[in-house]
C-alpha cells in the first residue's frame, strides 16, 4: 500500500540489521536510496543486493561521526540527485553497563555516533530541506529512549537524546514542510543484538530472557521495524509529527 516513488532516501548504518531492511524496503517500494554505512563492505553488499532486484541503489561511505564527510556525502548526493527526500538516521552502537560499570571513553563513544551523528547528518541534510519546504527524518532511537533500561545506562542516555533532538526539530521546522519522527524498536534480532549477547558469560540464556521481557515472548524482526520506517517515510503519515514510535511486542506496555 505505501509507495516512495520518485523519492530521494539515505539510510546511515545501512550495511546491517534494521538500516539494511529498511534500504531494501524503501528500494521495493519505488525509492532511490543512498546506502551507506562506515563498514564499506556490508554496504556495499546491501546496494548491490537492491540492484540485483533491479531496484535503485547506490553506496556511498560514511561515518556520521565525521562532520567532513557528512558534508562531503551531501554534497555529492545533492549534485547527483538535486535533493534528500528521506533521510533515516539508523546508525548507532550499544553498550552494556551500569554507571559504576560506564567509563567516560564509553559515554564519549557512545555520544559520538548516537546523537552526535544524528546531528551531523540532519544537519548537512536541512539547509536543502528547507530551502525546498520538505523533508522527512526518521531517527532510530529505542526503547530505551521511553523508558529507563536496566544495564543500559550510557546506551538509554543517548536514545533519551534522540528522543528530544527528534521532537525539537519536528517543532523548529513543522511550519517549513518538514516533518521529524523517530522509531523506538525493542530488542529486534540483529548483528547488534549478537554484540550485546556475547558480553553476557552465558550469551544462550541471555538470549532468552532478553526474549521473554517482550510481551510476545520474542525479539522483533529488522523487516518489523522497516514496516513502520515505511509508513513514516509516505505521504499516508503526512500528519505525524514529531512522535516516538514505540515497535517493541508489549516490552514497555505494563511499565
Ligand atoms: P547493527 O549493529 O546491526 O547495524 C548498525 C550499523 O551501523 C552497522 O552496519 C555499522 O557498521 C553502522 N555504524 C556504526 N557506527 C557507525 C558510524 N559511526 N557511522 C556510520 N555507520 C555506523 O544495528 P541494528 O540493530 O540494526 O540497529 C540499528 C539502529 O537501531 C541503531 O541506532 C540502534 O541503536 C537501534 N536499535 C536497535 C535495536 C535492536 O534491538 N537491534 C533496538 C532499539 C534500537
Amino acid at each position: 500500500m505505501f509507495e516512495l516513488q520518485n523519492k530521494i532516501a539515505l539510510v546511515t548504518g545501512a550495511g546491517s540489521g534494521i538500516g539494511a531492511a529498511i534500504a531494501e524496503t524503501f528500494a521495493r517500494a519505488g525509492a532511490f536510496v543512498f546506502v551507506t554505512d562506515r563498514d564499506e563492505k556490508s554496504g556495499r553488499e546491501v546496494a548491490d543486493k537492491i540492484k540485483a532486484r533491479k531496484n535503485q541503489a547506490e553506496f556511498l561511505s560514511l561515518d556520521v561521526t565525521s562532520e567532513e564527510i557528512c558534508e562531503r556525502v551531501a554534497r555529492t548526493v545533492l549534485a547527483s540527485k538535486g535533493r534528500l527526500d528521506v533521510l533515516v538516521n539508523n546508525a548507532g552502537i550499544g553498550h552494556v553497563g551500569t554507571m559504576m560499570q560506564t567509563t567516560g571513553a564509553d559515554m564519549d563513544r557512545l555520544y559520538s555516533v548516537n546523537v552526535r551523528g544524528v546531528f551531523n547528518v540532519t544537519k548537512v541534510f536541512l539547509p536543502e530541506m528547507l530551502k525546498r519546504k520538505s523533508g522527512n527524518i526518521i531517527n532510530l532511537a529505542s526503547i530505551g529512549g521511553v523508558v529507563g533500561v536496566r544495564d543500559r545506562m550510557a546506551y538509554c542516555t543517548t536514545k533519551f537524546a534522540v528522543a528530544g533532538m527528534t521532537k525539537s526539530v519536528a517543532l523548529d521546522h513543522a511550519k517549513d514542510g518538514i516533518r521529524v519522527n523517530c522509531i523506538c524498536p525493542g530488542r529486534v534480532e540483529t548483528p547488534f543484538v549478537s554484540a550485546r549477547l556475547a558480553e553476557y558469560s552465558d550469551p544462550e540464556k541471555a538470549r532468552q530472557e532478553m526474549a521473554a521481557t517482550q510481551a510476545l515472548g520474542r525479539m522483533g524482526r529488522p523487516e518489523e521495524i522497516a514496516a513502520a520506517a515505511l509508513y513514516l517515510a509516505s505521504d499516508e503519515s503526512a500528519f505525524v509529527t514529531g512522535t516516538e514510535f514505540i515497535i517493541d511486542g508489549g516490552f514497555s506496555a505494563g511499565k
